[in-house]
C-alpha cells in the first residue's frame, strides 16, 4: 500500500482522510504522506522515503523516534496489563518528578491530552476564582475546547476557521482577546470586565501561528495585571513545558504562573496531558474539591511509563538543552545567512529548540505580523524541502522541532537543501 492509495481509503472513512485536521495537507497541496516508523532524527513513509523529522508528533518526540529506552520501558509495563482504573506506582513517580522539577506546581493531575488539560485548567481557574471569563490571545491554540476555538492558532488559523461552528455565542462570550505581546490590550480587557475575569491563558512562546517570543516584561506585566485583578494566570505549557529547559517557560523566563498544562513532552508521544498548580488551587479538584474533572484512562499506566522515562532522561542530562537548543541556532542563523544572500523576504524567529521560518519581512511579533506571511511561497517551499527529504510541519503556522537525536549532519543537510529551495523559489 502506498500514501496515495491509503489516502483514498482513509478519506472514505475519516473526514478528511485524517484524524487531526494539519495531516490532511490541505494548506500546502497534495496528499499527507502515510508514515510507517521513525527512528531517531528520521521517520519512513510506506512509500519506501525517508525524511529528516522537524514535526516530531508536533513536539513530544524530544529524545528522537524509537528511544530504545522508553521503547524497552513500554515493553516491560505493557505485560502486567493496560490500564486498571485504579491508581499505580508510576503515576506516583511522574507527579513526584513533575511537581519536584517545575515551579509552583505542587499537585499536579493527569489527563489524556493538552485539549483536556487545557480545559480543565480553565474550569479550574473559573472554580477558583468564583468568576467566569477568560483572557486568551488571537493566534494561540490550546486545544479544541469550545471556550477556546476563539481566535485559535495552529490548524484552525491554517484552514483559515479561526471559529468553530458548533460553539455556541454562550460559550464564546466569555472568552476574550487580547493581542500576543500588547500588555494594554490585555490591561484594557481587565478594565472592561472589571471583577468578571477569572484567569488569562498564554502560550509563553507562541508556537500555533508559527513561533513567536513573548517580548520583554510582556510575561511579566500579564503577572501584575493577573495579581492586581485577582485573576489566575495560565501558563499553556503544552510545547514549551520541559522543552524549553527542564522547569519549562517560567523558569526559563522567571515568571511565576498559577496554573501550567503540560502535554507532549510528558507523555513522549502517548497520549498524556497534565495540569497543575499551586496546593491551594489544585485542592479545589474533585475528589477534594468541587471542581469535577475525571477520566478512566488518566494516569495510564503505559503512557506513565513512556512519560517518566522520558523526563527521567531529560532529568539526568541536561546536555539535552544544551545540544537542542545549540542545533536549533545553527538553523536560525543558516536561514537568516541564507535569505540575506538571496534577498528573500523573509523573518525567522527562534526560541530554545522551536524555529520558525515567516516568508514576510515584517518582524513577526503577533498574529496580524505572522499572517503577512505569504502563505503559497510557503507551500512551494514546504513540497521542494519534501523533495530534498526534509519533513516540515505542512502549514506557515507551526513550529520546526528539533530533537535530542537531530545531527549536525542533519542540520546542513537541512540548509543545504533550503538554500537550494529557495534559490529555487527565487527564479520563480
Ligand atoms: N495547547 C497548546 C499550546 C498546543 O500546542 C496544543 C496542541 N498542539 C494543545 C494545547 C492541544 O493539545 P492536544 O492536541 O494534545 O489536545
Amino acid at each position: 500500500m502506498n500514501s496515495n492509495s491509503l489516502y483514498e481509503r482513509a478519506k472514505k472513512v475519516m473526514p478528511g482522510g485524517v484524524n487531526s485536521p494539519v495531516r490532511a495537507f490541505g494548506a500546502v497541496g497534495g496528499n499527507p504522506l502515510f508514515i510507517s516508523k521513525g527512528e531517531g532524527s528520521k521517520i519512513s513513509d510506506v512509500d519506501g522515503n525517508e525524511y529528516i523529522d522537524y514535526v516530531c508528533s508536533w513536539g513530544p518526540v524530544i529524545l528522537g523516534h524509537n528511544h530504545p529506552e522508553i521503547a524497552k520501558s513500554i515493553e516491560s509495563a505493557i505485560y502486567n496489563g493496560l490500564s486498571f482504573g485504579a491508581p499505580t506506582e508510576i503515576e506516583v513517580l511522574a507527579a513526584e518528578l513533575i511537581t519536584s522539577s517545575v515551579p509552583n506546581v505542587d499537585m499536579v493531575r493527569m489527563v489524556n491530552s493538552g485539549t483536556e488539560a487545557v480545559m480543565s485548567a480553565v474550569r479550574l481557574a473559573r472554580g477558583y476564582t468564583g468568576k467566569d471569563k477568560i483572557i486568551k490571545f488571537e493566534g494561540c491554540y490550546h486545544g479544541h475546547g469550545d471556550s477556546m476555538l476563539v481566535k485559535a492558532g495552529s490548524g484552525a488559523l491554517t484552514l483559515s476557521a479561526p471559529d468553530s461552528r458548533g460553539v455556541t455565542h454562550g460559550t464564546a462570550k466569555d472568552t476574550l482577546v487580547a493581542v500576543y505581546n500588547d500588555i494594554e490590550s490585555v490591561e484594557r480587557l481587565f478594565c472592561e470586565n472589571k471583577d468578571e475575569i477569572a484567569g488569562v491563558i498564554i502560550e509563553p512562546v507562541a508556537a500555533n501561528m508559527g513561533v513567536i517570543p513573548p517580548e520583554e516584561n510582556f510575561l511579566t506585566g500579564l503577572r501584575k495585571l493577573c495579581d492586581k485583578n485577582n485573576a489566575l494566570l495560565i501558563f499553556d505549557e503544552v510545547i514549551t513545558g520541559f522543552r524549553l529547559c527542564f522547569g519549562g517557560a517560567q523558569e526559563f523566563y522567571g515568571v511565576d504562573a498559577d496554573i501550567v498544562t503540560f502535554g507532549k513532552v510528558i507523555g513522549a508521544g502517548m497520549p498524556v496531558g497534565a495540569y497543575g498548580g499551586r496546593r491551594e488551587i489544585m485542592e479545589c479538584v474533585s475528589p477534594l474539591g468541587g471542581v469535577y474533572q475525571a477520566g478512566t484512562l488518566s494516569g495510564n499506566p503505559i503512557a506513565m511509563t513512556a512519560g517518566y522515562t522520558q523526563l527521567k532522561i531529560l532529568s539526568e542530562n541536561k546536555e539535552i538543552y544544551n545540544k537542542i537548543n545549540n542545533l536549533a541556532l545553527k538553523l536560525e542563523e543558516g536561514f537568516k545567512r541564507a535569505a540575506g544572500e538571496l534577498e528573500l523576504p523573509m523573518w525567522v524567529n527562534r526560541v530554545g529548540s522551536l524555529v520558525s521560518v515567516f516568508f514576510t519581512k515584517e518582524c513577526v511579533e503577533n498574529y496580524k505580523k505572522a499572517k503577512t506571511s505569504d502563505t503559497g511561497l510557503y507551500s512551494k517551499y514546504f513540497n521542494y524541502m519534501l523533495k530534498e527529504g526534509i519533513y516540515l510541519a505542512p502549514s506557515q503556522f507551526e513550529a520546526m522541532f528539533i530533537s535530542y537525536s537531530h545531527t549536525e549532519e542533519d542540520i546542513c543537510k537541512t540548509l543545504d537543501a533550503a538554500r537550494k529551495v529557495l534559490g529555487n523559489l527565487k527564479e520563480l
